[in-house]
């Protein structure tokens, strides 16, 4: 059975990426959920920017069109399967085996489980995520082939034709800034600027011209590269 196909979950963290595809999402489809996930990170800051990130996207562009969120809690979870940089105090580093001590093994996989049981119980159609193999930190589940494999998975596992989408997959951080300014103009930049949460270290002390952060860690440091690059362009 086919679910609603005008209809939409966004998996939305709060973050930069996931804003972005956020408004991507409420430009195209007539309804647009969305799903995040409390797993114990260290920069569970970037949860409470989701209720006010939502309430200005619904009141700057799209009204109407946004609908329910859900907030699903993996702490305990999360923590019996093991400690890493993003969930405990280790420092931020890469590993022996050429991944990044803040890759949490299997989140998105996860996390897609999870919003793909969220999408077929609320018959929406498409699961839409902020992945993106450019630019990545070395995550392999931000990988294109990560997430049509998934695809595949789910609906084979649930028996629907789920359409994975993630609009940012090929885009550099800069291309996605200028994404923002297309979806939403300069207001959306600021919005994302201001409200949104990257910092790996969950510091919203110093504001930048790019936002809050600590400026140093890898998330901080690519931000700031790609708002650089947007703006010399
Ligand atoms: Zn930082």
């Amino acid at each position: 059975m086919d679910a609603r196909g005008d209809h939409a979950l966004v998996l939305f963290s709060g973050g930069q990426d996931s804003t972005i595809t956020l408004a991507w999402a409420l430009a195209r489809y007539r309804e647009v959920e969305t799903v995040g996930f409390r797993y114990g990170q260290r920069h569970a800051v970037e949860l409470e920017c989701r209720p006010r990130l939502r309430e200005k996207l619904a009141a700057m562009a799209f009204p109407g069109r946004l609908g329910e969120d859900h907030l699903i809690d993996l702490g305990p979870a999360m923590a019996a399967v093991g400690e890493t940089a993003l969930t405990s105090d280790a420092a931020i580093a890469l590993g022996a085996d050429g991944l990044p001590s803040t890759f949490v093994p299997g989140r998105n996989l996860l996390f897609l489980t999870l919003a793909a049981a969220i999408a077929h119980r609320r018959d929406l159609r498409r699961v839409i995520g902020g992945m993106c193999e450019t630019d990545y930190s070395g995550y392999p589940d931000c990988r294109d082939d990560t997430i049509k494999a998934m695809q595949i998975a789910l609906n084979l596992g649930m028996a629907r034709r789920f359409v994975l989408e993630t609009p940012l997959m090929w885009l550099s951080k800069a291309e996605s800034w200028r994404l923002a300014r297309d979806l939403g103009g300069e207001a959306l930049v600021a919005l994302i600027v201001e409200e949104t949460h990257t910092c790996y270290l969950g510091e919203r002390g110093a504001r930048h011209d790019w936002g809050y952060g600590c400026g140093t860690c890898p998330a901080c440091a690519l931000r700031e590269a790609g708002y650089r690059e947007f703006r010399a362009a």
